[in-house]
């Protein structure tokens, strides 16, 4: 890993763009006889994106592969930027910054891939799964414990806002709004 002490990093994220296949799944797509595609996410990633959301971290995600599967779970997230069939990843993640006036360096990513490494290495703090790609681990800031599929993005949401000593009080706010419905 690049960077073992984040902190510095951690404290100026305002933006989280995620990667989809291998982070927000195990990786794995499987494609039926109809051309229909499926892939499984896990809840705990949609409960990240709430978490971000409560804090004032929007969640984009960024995917080199189209798919049907990604544009309906992305919707039922309610996330707002979910770009996808691009291979120039830097170029769109830079576009997803400029959206939301956010500094490249104040946007974290989360990736496992190859087609990864130019955002991790141009991004405000650079997140992989623990089952990513060598090289991607040797640019990562930090890896996560978690798999790809197993709540990764949960798990970064947590470590920023944990890094900007605002978990408790954000959990705190989610709390209370799923007890009030
Ligand atoms: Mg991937």
């Amino acid at each position: 890993m690049k960077n073992p002490d984040i902190s510095a990093k951690l404290q100026k994220i305002k933006l989280l763009v995620s990667d989809v296949d291998g982070v927000l799944t195990d990786g794995n797509i499987e494609i039926h006889s109809d051309g229909v595609e499926s892939k499984k996410f896990t809840v705990k990633d949609g409960a990240g994106v709430a978490l971000g959301r409560i804090a004032g971290i929007p969640v984009a995600f960024l995917s080199a592969r189209h798919s049907e599967a990604t544009t309906i779970r992305a919707a039922e997230m309610g996330i707002r930027y979910c770009i996808q069939g691009r291979l120039d990843k830097l170029a769109a993640f830079h576009e997803i910054c400029a959206h939301y006036n956010i500094d490249p360096l104040q946007a974290a990513y989360i990736g496992d891939g190859l087609v990864d490494i130019p955002v991790l290495e141009n991004c405000g703090c650079a997140f992989a799964p623990a089952d990513c790609h060598p090289l991607v681990a040797a640019v990562a800031d930090q890896l996560t414990e978690l798999r790809g599929g197993e709540g990764v993005l949960h798990a970064v949401v947590e470590i920023i806002l944990a890094g900007q000593n605002r978990l408790t009080e954000t959990m705190d706010q989610m709390r209370s709004k799923v007890y009030r419905g």
